[in-house]
Protein backbone atom coordinates (compact mmCIF):
# COMPACT_ATOMS: atom_id res chain seq x y z
CA UNK A 1 0.00 0.00 0.00
CA UNK A 2 0.89 3.33 -0.63
CA UNK A 3 2.44 5.51 2.15
CA UNK A 4 0.66 9.09 2.68
CA UNK A 5 1.61 11.92 4.69
CA UNK A 6 -0.45 14.90 5.87
CA UNK A 7 1.07 17.04 3.93
CA UNK A 8 0.26 15.37 0.78
CA UNK A 9 -3.08 14.33 1.74
CA UNK A 10 -4.16 17.84 2.08
CA UNK A 11 -2.55 19.60 -1.18
CA UNK A 12 -5.01 19.00 -3.42
CA UNK A 13 -8.54 16.95 -4.30
CA UNK A 14 -7.19 14.61 -6.21
CA UNK A 15 -5.27 13.09 -3.20
CA UNK A 16 -8.21 13.28 -1.03
CA UNK A 17 -10.23 11.55 -3.45
CA UNK A 18 -7.24 8.91 -3.92
CA UNK A 19 -7.14 8.85 0.14
CA UNK A 20 -10.56 7.30 0.16
CA UNK A 21 -9.41 3.90 -1.27
CA UNK A 22 -6.71 3.29 0.80
CA UNK A 23 -8.23 1.77 3.86
CA UNK A 24 -8.52 -1.38 1.77
CA UNK A 25 -7.19 -3.21 5.06
CA UNK A 26 -9.36 -1.91 7.38
CA UNK A 27 -12.83 -2.48 4.85
CA UNK A 28 -11.84 -5.99 3.65
CA UNK A 29 -12.73 -6.70 7.20
CA UNK A 30 -16.30 -5.56 7.38
CA UNK A 31 -18.50 -8.24 7.91
CA UNK A 32 -16.42 -10.65 7.82
CA UNK A 33 -16.13 -13.45 11.21
CA UNK A 34 -13.91 -11.79 13.97
CA UNK A 35 -10.80 -13.67 13.93
CA UNK A 36 -10.14 -14.98 17.24
CA UNK A 37 -6.40 -14.48 17.56
CA UNK A 38 -6.10 -17.18 20.03
CA UNK A 39 -1.60 -17.16 18.97
CA UNK A 40 -1.69 -13.29 19.43
CA UNK A 41 0.02 -12.34 22.41
CA UNK A 42 -2.19 -11.51 24.98
CA UNK A 43 -1.55 -10.04 28.46
CA UNK A 44 -3.63 -10.97 30.97
CA UNK A 45 -3.46 -8.59 34.20
CA UNK A 46 -4.90 -9.68 37.39
CA UNK A 47 -5.73 -6.59 39.72
CA UNK A 48 -6.24 -8.44 42.72
CA UNK A 49 -2.36 -8.93 42.90
CA UNK A 50 -1.56 -5.72 41.60
CA UNK A 51 -0.37 -3.93 44.64
CA UNK A 52 -0.61 -0.32 43.02
CA UNK A 53 3.00 0.38 42.88
CA UNK A 54 3.04 2.25 39.41
CA UNK A 55 6.04 0.07 38.26
CA UNK A 56 4.60 -0.38 35.02
CA UNK A 57 3.31 3.28 34.48
CA UNK A 58 7.43 4.19 35.11
CA UNK A 59 8.26 1.65 32.75
CA UNK A 60 5.65 2.61 30.14
CA UNK A 61 7.25 5.85 30.39
CA UNK A 62 10.56 5.71 30.19
CA UNK A 63 10.35 3.24 27.37
CA UNK A 64 8.31 5.42 25.16
CA UNK A 65 9.86 8.71 26.35
CA UNK A 66 7.07 10.21 28.06
CA UNK A 67 7.16 13.15 30.21
CA UNK A 68 5.91 12.20 33.86
CA UNK A 69 2.53 14.12 35.17
CA UNK A 70 3.76 16.02 37.96
CA UNK A 71 1.45 16.35 41.16
CA UNK A 72 2.43 18.05 44.28
CA UNK A 73 1.42 16.20 47.21
CA UNK A 74 2.70 18.02 51.10
CA UNK A 75 5.37 20.02 49.10
CA UNK A 76 6.79 16.39 47.31
CA UNK A 77 6.16 16.06 43.76
CA UNK A 78 4.89 12.56 42.45
CA UNK A 79 4.17 11.30 38.87
CA UNK A 80 0.79 9.96 39.58
CA UNK A 81 -1.14 10.14 36.58
CA UNK A 82 -5.18 9.03 37.21
CA UNK A 83 -6.24 9.28 33.50
CA UNK A 84 -5.17 8.20 30.21
CA UNK A 85 -3.75 11.54 28.00
CA UNK A 86 -1.46 12.02 25.40
CA UNK A 87 1.61 11.28 27.78
CA UNK A 88 -0.20 8.54 30.03
CA UNK A 89 -0.44 5.62 27.78
CA UNK A 90 -1.69 3.45 30.71
CA UNK A 91 -2.56 4.51 34.23
CA UNK A 92 -3.29 2.30 37.52
CA UNK A 93 -6.57 3.73 38.96
CA UNK A 94 -8.33 2.97 42.53
CA UNK A 95 -11.95 1.84 42.94
CA UNK A 96 -12.87 1.93 46.57
CA UNK A 97 -16.61 1.18 47.40
CA UNK A 98 -18.17 3.86 49.04
CA UNK A 99 -20.21 3.21 52.34
CA UNK A 100 -21.56 -0.66 53.45
CA UNK A 101 -23.09 -1.49 50.26
CA UNK A 102 -24.76 -4.53 51.99
CA UNK A 103 -21.46 -5.95 53.34
CA UNK A 104 -21.64 -6.81 57.04
CA UNK A 105 -20.91 -4.35 59.53
CA UNK A 106 -17.49 -4.22 60.55
CA UNK A 107 -16.38 -5.72 56.86
CA UNK A 108 -12.89 -4.66 55.30
CA UNK A 109 -13.91 -2.30 52.38
CA UNK A 110 -13.79 -3.28 49.06
CA UNK A 111 -11.32 -2.00 46.90
CA UNK A 112 -9.35 -2.91 43.68
CA UNK A 113 -6.82 -0.99 41.42
CA UNK A 114 -7.52 -1.30 38.04
CA UNK A 115 -4.41 -1.10 35.21
CA UNK A 116 -5.99 0.92 32.02
CA UNK A 117 -4.71 1.33 28.51
CA UNK A 118 -5.41 0.39 24.94
CA UNK A 119 -7.65 -2.92 24.85
CA UNK A 120 -5.55 -4.27 21.36
CA UNK A 121 -9.37 -4.99 20.56
CA UNK A 122 -9.31 -8.47 17.69
CA UNK A 123 -12.10 -6.08 15.89
CA UNK A 124 -10.51 -2.67 16.83
CA UNK A 125 -13.01 0.47 15.46
CA UNK A 126 -10.80 2.85 15.81
CA UNK A 127 -8.87 0.43 12.65
CA UNK A 128 -12.58 0.38 11.25
CA UNK A 129 -12.85 3.83 10.99
CA UNK A 130 -9.29 5.33 10.24
CA UNK A 131 -9.47 6.62 6.20
CA UNK A 132 -5.80 6.43 5.81
CA UNK A 133 -4.95 2.76 7.76
CA UNK A 134 -3.11 4.83 10.05
CA UNK A 135 -4.27 2.04 12.44
CA UNK A 136 -3.80 -1.36 11.93
CA UNK A 137 -4.22 -4.84 14.05
CA UNK A 138 -1.04 -6.75 13.13
CA UNK A 139 -1.06 -11.06 13.25
CA UNK A 140 0.83 -10.61 16.60
CA UNK A 141 -2.00 -9.04 18.15
CA UNK A 142 -0.98 -4.99 18.40
CA UNK A 143 -3.13 -2.28 17.55
CA UNK A 144 -0.51 0.04 15.96
CA UNK A 145 0.01 3.29 15.24
CA UNK A 146 1.57 4.60 12.11
CA UNK A 147 1.73 9.02 12.84
CA UNK A 148 3.19 9.23 8.86
CA UNK A 149 -0.20 8.59 7.44
CA UNK A 150 -2.20 10.34 10.21
CA UNK A 151 -4.18 13.52 8.52
CA UNK A 152 -5.07 14.05 12.16
CA UNK A 153 -9.23 13.47 11.41
CA UNK A 154 -9.77 12.10 14.92
CA UNK A 155 -12.48 9.54 13.87
CA UNK A 156 -10.44 6.80 15.81
CA UNK A 157 -11.03 9.06 19.06
CA UNK A 158 -14.76 8.67 18.52
CA UNK A 159 -15.23 5.31 17.44
CA UNK A 160 -13.50 3.55 20.20
CA UNK A 161 -15.62 1.91 22.96
CA UNK A 162 -13.00 2.39 25.38
CA UNK A 163 -12.01 6.22 24.94
CA UNK A 164 -7.99 5.72 24.67
CA UNK A 165 -6.97 7.43 21.67
CA UNK A 166 -5.89 10.94 22.98
CA UNK A 167 -4.80 14.02 20.54
CA UNK A 168 -1.67 15.99 20.72
CA UNK A 169 -4.35 19.03 20.88
CA UNK A 170 -1.06 21.71 21.76
CA UNK A 171 1.09 20.46 19.74
CA UNK A 172 2.37 22.03 16.12
CA UNK A 173 1.90 18.74 14.15
CA UNK A 174 -0.51 16.78 16.76
CA UNK A 175 -0.87 13.50 16.67
CA UNK A 176 -2.90 10.31 18.12
CA UNK A 177 -1.13 9.26 21.38
CA UNK A 178 -2.14 5.50 22.95
CA UNK A 179 -0.39 1.88 23.82
CA UNK A 180 1.76 0.63 21.25
CA UNK A 181 1.79 -2.56 22.89
CA UNK A 182 5.87 -3.11 23.73
CA UNK A 183 4.63 -4.49 26.81
CA UNK A 184 7.56 -2.78 29.20
CA UNK A 185 5.08 -2.67 31.81
CA UNK A 186 4.66 -6.45 32.05
CA UNK A 187 8.56 -6.94 32.45
CA UNK A 188 8.23 -4.33 35.35
CA UNK A 189 5.68 -5.99 37.07
CA UNK A 190 7.33 -7.01 40.76
CA UNK A 191 4.52 -9.39 41.40
CA UNK A 192 3.14 -10.84 38.58
CA UNK A 193 -0.43 -8.96 38.41
CA UNK A 194 0.50 -9.02 34.22
CA UNK A 195 1.69 -12.25 32.61
CA UNK A 196 1.88 -12.02 28.82
CA UNK A 197 1.39 -15.19 26.74
CA UNK A 198 -1.05 -16.60 23.44
CA UNK A 199 -4.36 -15.04 24.02
CA UNK A 200 -5.58 -18.94 23.95
CA UNK A 201 -3.13 -19.61 27.02
CA UNK A 202 -4.36 -16.32 28.98
CA UNK A 203 -7.79 -16.96 28.51
CA UNK A 204 -7.20 -20.89 29.88
CA UNK A 205 -5.44 -19.50 33.07
CA UNK A 206 -8.06 -16.84 33.63
CA UNK A 207 -10.60 -19.51 34.33
CA UNK A 208 -8.24 -22.07 35.75
CA UNK A 209 -7.90 -18.82 38.75
CA UNK A 210 -11.28 -18.20 38.90
CA UNK A 211 -12.19 -22.38 39.32
CA UNK A 212 -9.22 -22.65 41.93
CA UNK A 213 -10.52 -19.34 43.60
CA UNK A 214 -14.12 -18.35 43.09
CA UNK A 215 -14.80 -16.23 46.18
CA UNK A 216 -11.09 -14.32 45.09
CA UNK A 217 -12.39 -13.16 41.55
CA UNK A 218 -15.51 -12.20 40.10
CA UNK A 219 -16.60 -14.74 37.27
CA UNK A 220 -15.88 -13.02 34.21
CA UNK A 221 -12.60 -12.64 31.97
CA UNK A 222 -12.89 -8.95 30.67
CA UNK A 223 -11.99 -8.62 27.52
CA UNK A 224 -12.29 -12.49 26.47
CA UNK A 225 -15.66 -11.15 24.41
CA UNK A 226 -16.21 -7.86 24.56
CA UNK A 227 -16.60 -5.64 21.52
CA UNK A 228 -15.14 -9.13 19.83
CA UNK A 229 -12.61 -9.66 22.26
CA UNK A 230 -9.18 -8.36 22.40
CA UNK A 231 -5.57 -9.06 23.67
CA UNK A 232 -5.36 -7.58 27.13
CA UNK A 233 -7.56 -9.51 29.35
CA UNK A 234 -8.19 -8.67 32.78
CA UNK A 235 -9.19 -10.18 36.20
CA UNK A 236 -10.86 -8.73 38.90
CA UNK A 237 -12.10 -9.30 42.61
CA UNK A 238 -14.89 -6.43 41.94
CA UNK A 239 -17.49 -6.18 39.08
CA UNK A 240 -15.71 -4.69 36.11
CA UNK A 241 -18.82 -2.02 35.73
CA UNK A 242 -17.57 -0.52 39.39
CA UNK A 243 -13.47 -0.28 37.62
CA UNK A 244 -15.06 1.80 34.90
CA UNK A 245 -14.98 -0.99 32.51
CA UNK A 246 -17.87 -0.79 30.16
CA UNK A 247 -20.11 -2.97 29.47
CA UNK A 248 -20.23 -4.13 25.30
CA UNK A 249 -21.83 -6.22 23.47
CA UNK A 250 -19.43 -9.57 21.12
CA UNK A 251 -20.30 -7.66 17.97
CA UNK A 252 -19.24 -3.96 18.16
CA UNK A 253 -18.93 -2.66 14.97
CA UNK A 254 -21.71 -2.87 13.38
CA UNK A 255 -23.54 -0.66 15.76
CA UNK A 256 -20.81 2.21 16.42
CA UNK A 257 -17.90 1.75 13.64
CA UNK A 258 -19.65 0.54 10.47
CA UNK A 259 -22.00 3.55 9.97
CA UNK A 260 -19.24 5.79 10.78
CA UNK A 261 -17.26 3.93 8.02
CA UNK A 262 -19.47 4.03 5.16
CA UNK A 263 -19.69 7.78 5.37
CA UNK A 264 -16.52 8.73 5.09
CA UNK A 265 -15.14 7.59 1.84
CA UNK A 266 -18.41 9.26 0.58
CA UNK A 267 -17.12 12.52 2.45
CA UNK A 268 -13.99 12.59 1.28
CA UNK A 269 -14.87 12.19 -2.29
CA UNK A 270 -17.44 14.62 -1.88
CA UNK A 271 -15.28 17.10 -0.01
CA UNK A 272 -12.09 15.81 -3.36
CA UNK A 273 -15.06 16.94 -6.03
CA UNK A 274 -16.43 20.04 -4.04
CA UNK A 275 -12.59 21.45 -3.96
CA UNK A 276 -12.32 20.20 -7.57
CA UNK A 277 -15.37 22.11 -9.03
CA UNK A 278 -14.22 25.77 -6.60
CA UNK A 279 -11.05 25.46 -8.55
CA UNK A 280 -12.75 24.94 -12.10
CA UNK A 281 -15.02 27.67 -11.32
CA UNK A 282 -11.98 29.82 -9.94
CA UNK A 283 -10.23 29.13 -13.30
CA UNK A 284 -13.57 30.21 -15.09
CA UNK A 285 -13.94 33.17 -13.33
CA UNK A 286 -10.44 34.41 -14.16
CA UNK A 287 -10.69 33.37 -17.85
CA UNK A 288 -14.14 35.88 -18.13
CA UNK A 289 -12.41 38.45 -16.25
CA UNK A 290 -9.18 38.55 -18.49
CA UNK A 291 -11.12 38.32 -21.75
CA UNK A 292 -13.99 41.14 -20.56
CA UNK A 293 -10.36 43.65 -19.90
CA UNK A 294 -8.90 42.88 -22.84
CA UNK A 295 -11.90 43.28 -24.72
CA UNK A 296 -12.12 47.14 -22.61
CA UNK A 297 -8.56 47.26 -23.51
CA UNK A 298 -9.42 47.06 -27.40
CA UNK A 299 -12.31 49.47 -26.97
CA UNK A 300 -10.23 52.05 -25.54
CA UNK A 301 -7.03 51.87 -27.59
CA UNK A 302 -5.65 54.81 -29.13
S1 LIG B 1 -9.21 0.03 22.85
FE1 LIG B 1 -9.81 1.62 21.39
S2 LIG B 1 -7.85 2.36 20.58
FE2 LIG B 1 -7.44 0.38 21.53
S3 LIG B 1 -7.67 -1.11 19.85
FE3 LIG B 1 -9.65 -0.99 20.88
S4 LIG B 1 -10.78 0.53 19.67
FE4 LIG B 1 -8.61 0.80 19.16
S1 LIG C 1 -6.89 10.76 13.60
FE1 LIG C 1 -7.25 8.56 13.98
S2 LIG C 1 -8.76 7.97 12.42
FE2 LIG C 1 -7.92 9.93 11.75
S3 LIG C 1 -6.21 9.40 10.40
FE3 LIG C 1 -5.32 9.65 12.44
S4 LIG C 1 -5.33 7.60 13.32
FE4 LIG C 1 -6.73 7.55 11.54
S1 LIG D 1 3.66 -2.92 38.14
FE1 LIG D 1 2.22 -4.63 38.54
S2 LIG D 1 1.70 -4.42 40.72
FE2 LIG D 1 2.64 -2.50 40.12
S3 LIG D 1 0.87 -1.22 39.55
FE3 LIG D 1 1.60 -2.17 37.65
S4 LIG D 1 0.35 -4.01 37.42
FE4 LIG D 1 0.12 -3.33 39.56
Amino acid sequence: MKRLSRRRFLTGSGAIAGAALLPGESRAAVGAAPPSYDDAIAVLYDATRCIGCRSCVRACRSFNELPPEEREIEGVAFDVPTRLSEDNWTVIQLYRQEGSDGQPAGADPRWSFVKKNCMHCNVPACVSVCPVAALQKTDAGAVVYYEDRCIGCRYCMLACPYQVPRYQWVDRMPRVRKCNWNRACVKACPVGALQEGSRAEMIAEAHRRIDESPQRYVDHVYGEHEAGGASYLILAGVSHAKLGLPSLPTRLRSTYAEPILKSIPGLIIGLGLFLGGLYRMEGRRRAVEAEREERAGKETGP
